[in-house]
């Protein structure tokens, strides 16, 4: 081996002692040995051996102070992929956790793809696959685009273009995502100078030009901060620094200004020892210059989304110019630089928010809805929301600050608080008022959720919530509850099929059954029965005893007409009299809504709606739908249930049952319950028919502090139709 290797190599391992005395050395050693091996012969574009991009990978990786398999992670990252190494000979050579982090990296340099949006939203989706099993991955993986694009003039002019935006849209957002803002920095910057070379040059060119200048108006600002600090005896070390070139260009651009326009190219950072000195700190400033009102954010007590930790304020400087001042403790601003890195660093000092458990829940929220999104279109757009898009802080009624993209909903606020908040929620207040829950927040607002345990959330939820959190939790629950569903439905069927078929179920044979079929649980199988996705005849025939003679076909409608007995009016079946009936409580039918019979063995008919969730897979299913119509008198009544969701105040209740009784409508059961401020009854009315329920809704939205109205069917999952009761003078037939 070239000693000039050998020494750069035992510099990066110096390094890493320096921060981590417990490294181990050999592991390095053997991993440096290993890839210089593999890659022996090969050179990249820019004349020098491959070996020193591994090198450079790692180095940088020792930058942010990483631990020893990472590192070796970084040597190693390209032997999969670019030379004749098998994965399980690093994992033989050098464990299953080193092997797994080859492994992810491997997985996404293996993307091509055709259309720029599909290979972009496909390297958003390898990569965050691949990091939601070691979050290392990406780190490595950030190191490897940051040394690229360091070497990045020696690739053909297409290229630079084409890898310089992926940076720039893909990278640099993820790195701000997890907070690593030294790597974000460096990122984009370089893929500024590929891109717009000139813009880059004249940026530059004019910060070194004015330096002095400007250097010495800062002085003005940091000598009487740093004076009083001092005095009061709170050690401290305050800095002015200039912001990174592309986040002045990208100032110049979006706010269409030229470089002497932007007056905030530097920002004074005040560095403590202690949390408590960062809010001394904070009164010193104050003192000293006048502070901007409301432009003052604690980001110490309510870290960013990427576990960003600084006191913002912004003060009038001495020259009349507005200055942004940040404070923070020197462990924040570690944190601040390095972001997730900073989980892996050789622990000491204070401990900091628990960055991988936040990081790790924002991955598993993204992943589970990447997996359900299938357009790559509607994927950018929506990582794109999460990742670009400008943060609104909301406050909780307990003063606690909440990040959220812009334009998020009360929604979106209450599953950010808690998931057991935004699956019950039911009004929300802003500042005290109430307001639509499809309604963007606007940032400094205070937010009162207020909740039903009744309460589920509504599919229509899914047309308006910005946040992947929200969007994920709320189609689990649609997914959690339909399974549930079939499950129960598709039991339903096979022991009615079963039933018919005088077969005894053995739960043996039934587990065997659904392994014939592919599922682990019979549960599984249920519910592909009860979603339609296997028909249960199928299921049935493997239950039956192969010897067994076919039972003669009996019709199950033949059986139902053999127990009819007289019933009472409402409806007419199919030209038939006196059958045996009864509404479905699930839907509970009123004159006026559409309807169809069902029948159910020994039972007679139920009736429901035909849009009824419960029946949606039976119509038209000879064997037990059948046509009915209503024929019913004018006055006689029928149940149905509503419920009324309003600002609770005095006089409400009376003020609602007033205006049912002016319909002439006799309230068979109410149930009122007051939430916070909220007051949400259910009634079971006695009306006349459909058009006589709208009416008197419609008379009730009309009142003062009314929030919402609504009909009540098929509210849980508890009135499946097998449930439906008897119908021996069932209470919601009609007597004419
Ligand atoms: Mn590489």
């Amino acid at each position: 081996m070239e000693e000039r290797y050998q020494k750069q190599f035992r510099e990066i391992l110096n390094k890493i002692v320096d921060y981590n005395p417990n490294a181990d050395l050999n592991f390095l050693q053997k991993a440096f040995d290993f890839a210089y091996e593999a890659h022996k012969g090969q050179i990249r574009l820019s004349g020098e051996p491959y070996v020193v991009h591994c090198l450079e990978v790692a180095n940088i990786l020792a930058d942010l102070k990483l631990d020893y398999i990472t590192i070796s992670g970084g040597l190693l990252h390209d032997v999969v992929e670019d030379t004749k190494v098998r994965l399980d000979e690093i994992e033989e050579n050098f464990g299953a956790e080193l092997a797994n982090l080859v492994n992810g990296l491997t997985k996404i340099a293996e993307l091509r793809l055709e259309s720029r949006e599909d290979r972009q939203a496909g390297n958003f989706r390898k990569m965050l696959l691949s990091m939601s099993q070691d979050l290392r991955v990406i780190l490595i993986k950030f190191a490897d685009r940051l040394h690229n694009m360091r070497t990045i003039e020696h690739l053909p002019r297409k290229s630079q273009v084409r890898i310089a935006r992926e940076t720039l849209e893909v990278y640099a957002p993820l790195a701000h995502r997890f907070g690593i803002n030294t790597l974000k920095s460096q990122l984009e910057d370089l893929s500024l100078k590929a891109l717009d070379n000139n813009a880059y040059r004249e940026i530059e060119n004019k910060v070194v030009l004015k330096r002095e200048e400007r250097e010495a108006r800062l002085q003005t600002v940091i000598e009487p901060i740093q004076k009083e600090l001092a005095r009061l005896g709170i050690k401290t070390w305050v800095i002015g620094r200039v912001k990174h070139f592309y986040s002045i260009y990208h100032k110049m651009k979006t706010r269409n200004l030229s470089f002497e326009e932007i007056l905030d190219l530097t920002a004074v950072r005040i560095i403590t020892l202690r949390v408590e000195d960062c809010y001394h700190a904070l009164g010193v400033v104050h003192s000293i210059f006048t502070p901007l009102p409301e432009k003052f954010t604690d980001y110490i007590a309510s870290p960013k989304q990427n576990m960003y930790q600084t006191l913002h304020t912004k003060v009038v400087g001495p020259d009349g110019v507005i200055l942004e001042i940040q404070i923070r403790t020197r462990d924040m601003d570690q944190r601040a630089e390095v972001g997730i890195a900073a989980h892996w660093h050789y622990k000491e000092g204070e401990a900091g928010p628990d960055e991988v458990g936040a990081h790790a829940n924002w991955l598993r929220d993204m992943v589970a809805w990447q997996l359900e999104t299938t357009s790559s279109t509607e994927f950018m757009e929506n990582l794109k929301i999460d990742l670009f898009q400008d943060e609104i802080y909301i406050f909780t009624p307990k003063g606690k600050l909440i990040t959220l993209p812009r334009d998020s909903t009360p929604i979106d606020f209450a599953f950010a608080v808690h998931s057991e908040i935004g699956l019950h929620i039911i009004g929300a207040k802003v500042n005290g008022k109430i307001v639509a829950l499809n309604s963007a927040l606007h940032s400094g607002v205070t937010v009162e959720i207020i909740t039903s345990p009744n309460q589920k959330p509504s599919i229509d939820w899914l047309k308006f919530v910005i946040t992947s959190r929200a969007r994920s939790r709320i189609k689990k629950y649609f997914k959690d509850a339909q399974f549930d569903q079939s499950v129960k439905l598709g039991l339903e069927i096979i022991d009615r099929h079963l039933e018919r078929l005088h077969i005894k179920k053995v739960k043996d044979d039934l587990e065997d059954v659904a392994l014939s079929f592919g599922f682990s649980t019979m549960k599984s199988l249920y519910a592909a029965v009860g979603a339609g996705d296997i028909p249960a005849q199928n299921v049935v025939r493997k239950l039956m005893p192969p010897e067994a003679d076919a039972p003669p076909h009996d019709n199950v409608f033949v059986r139902v007409m053999r127990t009819l007995h007289k019933g009472s009016k409402g409806v007419r079946v199919q030209g038939f009299d006196n059958l045996m009936f009864d509404f479905a409580k699930c839907c509970n039918p009123l004159p006026g809504d559409k309807i169809t019979g069902f029948i159910t063995t020994g039972k007679g008919i139920t009736i429901h709606r035909t849009d009824c969730r419960n029946i949606e897979r039976f119509l038209g299913d000879p064997e037990r739908n059948i046509e009915v119509e209503w024929d019913v008198d004018r006055d006689s009544n029928f149940n149905a249930r509503i419920r009324i969701i309003a600002e609770d105040r005095k006089r409400l209740l009376l003020d609602i049952t007033e205006a049912i009784y002016s319909f002439d409508i006799n309230i068979a059961a109410l149930d009122m319950k007051q939430s916070d401020a909220m007051a949400v009854g259910d009634f079971i009315l006695e009306v006349h028919n459909l058009t006589h329920l709208v009416k008197v809704i419609r008379a009730v939205r009309g009142l003062k502090g009314v929030v919402n109205v609504e009909r009540l069917d098929n509210i849980g999952d508890e009135d499946l139709l097998v449930e439906v009761s008897s119908t021996s003078s069932a209470k919601n037939s009609v007597k004419i």
